[in-house]
């Protein structure tokens, strides 16, 4: 699969979304580059003035892990922040004194603010997503009033409000003439924003609790948020929890409305000048001269870029999860911080349910299960490459073998290709540059080799070692060759994070006219396993980062178009459609179209869709545009393991050609592409699909492993039959049934021993035989089992044969009954 810039990131496709702990993700959230939105949680700032489009334009905002990459993202240089060793000199009673002044300074401009707005007003228009047009006054009518304006219901669910598409705050007056869209707690982004203003929650109650100073508060990928904070020499434990959510609650009862408050540079330094960590981002982060934005909530004010949600009042249930220590900056020599991780929703049952996930997910840690089942082990003489047992290797072949069968109707060919190469290799693929860090190499006869990092390159020499011709594309080219990536030893999870694994990875080679059909037949297949596996799936489509690309912009344009074709084929969505208002609109997976759809939808005039797909904007690696798929499993968590990406650039290095057919030589030449490829005439490039849909095996392993909670269907089951004799005496017919299934290919074993028959059934659930086949005296004289399943269903008496006949039904339907 895995192009030049992912070569990093395999077997996770997003190396921000590295879960570390089992498969549960903790990373900050990345940017949603389509808005505005609330990245930097309590801590990043509206900035306006000239500086603000450049140094904090959406292409800039950053994928937040630490302070360090906030503090270096931008056109502008990167500016160190101070660095904070050793003890703050304040007391906990002075952060007191300072945050009560802190917010009389709040009240003062605040008042300054309101007289200011309403002395600026002026009537203006308001357009709604239905076509209506309201009338309005410019910086006194907020997006609550007119959602209060047409319906209780609607200000009482609203979360947050987009203008001209760029998030909002609900009780932020308009400032012109707009079109405004109302966000409840359904929509993505509200959602965000919810968790982000539950973040603010925490910080006050780590004010008011801890008494110390707060750093950073961002929401993370998970869904959960954090705050950070310099708690002056003391440290968090689990019995600061309770006083923490008791904090929460005394301010999110209190009902308070999140206040918006524009402050110069000065300001907003003078009343954060006790906390050196605020006022270092401030000072470093506004430029001089400039605004930046401060909330209040409560008693507590955050210097925020904000939007929030209208009040605390919904946030009904609010939960601390855990506490960890850290470092300002990141960086060990700085000085140590405590970071209180929270998760808040707007009602009681989410976070219940989210508890009951957690602890599933806890439960079900694949590293546990591998152990539990004896499955694979890891050992200090190979770090990051696991050890499959038998039981372990069964499940192992068992997913490559599902995918080596869906190879032979879907026209893949398998191939073998080797492990060690000559960096020359590397050099012309052009991983050899940026990555050569990330792969194990070796001399061998003093030339300079190394273990692949992805297969990539070798089926380009495999395709570019024959002339070509039209009439042989698509060729599919399949591999499960061992990969090797030189990942550090420190973050290496189980099964999530290793040094070596396969992936089910194909190199599709493909004339331009046929992306769309080819894209839309490896999303067919795509969706077929997941359905297999019970996976729900979300996919994104990726394009041309205007900075980073290289190629013609023509070929760009037209394969995008063709990506986005097979997406609406696949996901059942019309390519264009009528709006509510009579307006055409092309599907092209922006907010503001799905919403216009989802409301003609709504209104019967389209079917309803599979599925909404999603544009990343400007995403793409340079090579070309691709198409991000997610999956979710039963936890509710998402994984990355599948993409199909298509590639310019490996064609080109490796002078990969075709002979084309007649007809796409005088339709390139219209185009005016014509002209063939490297002086010879009648030729053209392919275009180069990767392709996967496991991703890595392994990490596919860790993701079902939790997903099945263990419980391994049938037909990729390490046991599936268990044969128990009701006593001794029926020891040799137990043995005969174990046999017959052995030679019909099952995983089968007989409990001889000496335990208690009871005890011998419940040992076989416990170790997740999907079957237990008992036999007494009536089983041997009519030839017969007794079928139990593992979840102590009796399903009665059968002939062995029969039994072998469901079995055979049961495992190649890929159900997930049993
Ligand atoms: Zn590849
Ligand atoms: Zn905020």
């Amino acid at each position: 699969m895995s192009q030049i810039r992912s070569i990093r990131q395999a077997p996770q496709a997003n190396p921000e979304r590295v879960p570390r702990e089992g498969l549960r993700s903790t990373t900050a959230r990345s940017p949603p580059l389509t808005t505005a939105g609330p990245l930097l949680g309590a801590f990043y700032f509206l900035v306006t003035g000239a500086a603000a489009a450049l140094a904090y334009g959406r292409r800039q905002q950053p994928s937040i892990s630490s302070l360090e990459t906030v503090m270096t993202m931008g056109d502008q240089p990167a500016i160190a922040l101070a660095t904070m060793t050793g003890e703050v000199a304040i007391t906990k009673d002075e952060v007191k004194d300072e945050t009560a002044k802190r917010l009389a300074k709040f009240d003062e401009l605040w008042q300054k603010q309101q007289a200011e707005y309403a002395a600026r007003s002026l009537p203006i228009e308001v357009t709604l997503p239905d076509g209506g047009v309201l009338n309005a006054n410019s910086w006194v009518t907020t997006p609550m009033d007119i959602a209060a304006g047409i319906s209780k219901g609607l200000a009482k669910k609203a979360i947050v409000a987009k203008v001209d598409g760029e998030l909002w705050d609900m009780t932020r007056p308009l400032e012109a003439s707009c079109s405004l869209e109302i966000l409840d707690y359904e929509d993505p982004e509200a959602k965000e924003v919810f968790q982000h203003s539950s973040a603010h929650v925490l910080g006050y109650a780590m004010e008011d609790h801890l008494g110390c100073l707060l750093t950073t508060g961002p929401p993370l990928e998970d869904g959960t948020f954090f705050y950070e904070a310099d708690c002056l020499s003391d440290t968090v434990s689990k019995s600061n929890y309770q006083p923490l959510e008791a904090a929460c609650k005394k301010l999110t009862s209190s009902g308070a409305a999140y206040q918006r408050l524009n402050v110069d540079k000065e300001d907003a330094i003078e009343m954060f000048a006790y906390n050196p960590y605020k006022a270092n981002i401030l000072r470093n982060k506004v430029p001089d001269g400039g605004q930046c934005t401060i909330y209040r909530c409560g008693e507590f004010v955050d210097p925020c870029r904000g939007p929030h949600i209208p009040s605390v009042a919904s946030i009904k249930a609010l939960a601390v999860t855990k506490n960890s220590s850290s470092y300002w900056q990141g960086k060990a020599d700085q000085q140590t911080l405590q970071r209180v991780y929270g998760v808040a929703f707007p009602q009681a049952k989410l976070l219940k349910e989210w508890k009951v996930n957690m602890e599933k997910a806890e439960a079900n840690d694949h590293r546990n299960v591998g152990k539990q089942q004896g499955l694979w082990m890891f050992h200090q003489a190979a770090p990051g490459a696991a050890f499959f047992h038998p039981r372990g290797a069964r499940i192992y072949n068992g997913l490559v073998e599902f995918i080596r069968k869906q190879y032979r109707t879907r026209g893949f060919e398998e191939v073998i290709t080797p492990n060690l190469f000559n960096s020359s290799l590397w050099k012309q693929s052009g991983h050899w540059e940026n990555y050569k860090d990330d792969m194990f190499t070796l001399e061998v006869e003093e030339e300079l080799h190394s273990l692949k990092p992805m297969n990539c390159p070798s089926h380009m020499l495999m395709f570019g070692s024959q002339r070509r011709s039209y009439r042989e594309l698509p060729m599919r080219f399949a591999d499960f060759g061992v990969l090797h990536r030189n990942e550090l030893s420190g973050s290496l999870t189980g099964l999530t994070r290793v040094r070596r694994f396969q992936q089910d990875d194909a190199h599709i080679f493909i004339r331009r006219d046929q992306i769309k059909d080819e894209i839309a037949s490896q999303l067919e297949f795509l969706a077929y396993c997941y359905e297999v596996f019970g996976f729900k799936y979300y996919l994104n489509l990726s394009t041309r980062n205007p900075d980073k690309w290289l190629g013609d912009l023509a070929v760009w344009n037209d394969a995008e178009a063709r990506l986005a074709d097979a997406m609406n084929n696949f996901c059942n969505l019309p390519a264009e459609f009528e709006t509510l208002t009579g307006e055409t609109l092309k599907y092209d997976g922006t907010p503001a179209v799905i919403k216009q759809l989802k409301l003609a939808v709504a209104k019967g005039k389209y079917p309803e869709p599979k599925q909404y797909w999603l544009l990343n904007p400007e995403d793409a690696a340079f090579y070309g545009p691709k198409i991000d798929i997610q999956l979710e499993d039963t936890m509710k968590r998402r994984h990355q393991c599948g993409t199909v990406q298509l590639d310019f650039n490996l064609p080109e290095r490796f002078k990969l050609t075709y002979q084309m057919s007649p007809e796409e030589k005088t339709a390139l030449e219209a185009e005016g592409l014509g002209g063939g490829v490297d002086g010879v005439e009648d030729y053209a490039r392919p275009v180069v699909v990767h392709r996967a849909i496991l991703g890595s095996v392994e990490r596919m392993i860790a993701v079902l492993t939790e997903h099945w909670e263990g419980k391994w269907p049938l037909w990729i089951s390490p046991r599936q039959v268990m044969v128990i004799p009701l006593a001794h005496e029926f020891d040799e017919y137990a043995l005969e049934v174990k046999s017959k299934l052995h030679a019909a290919g099952y995983y089968v074993d007989a409990d001889i021993g000496n335990d208690q028959f009871k005890k011998k059934v419940r040992n076989a659930q416990l170790e997740q035989y999907n079957f237990i086949l008992v036999c007494g005296e009536q089983e041997r004289s009519n030839g017969t089992v007794n079928i139990r399943t593992r979840a102590q269903k009796q399903l009665g008496e059968k002939p062995v044969g029969e039994v072998i006949t469901w079995l055979d039904e049961i495992r190649d339907s890929y159900s997930r009954e049993y």
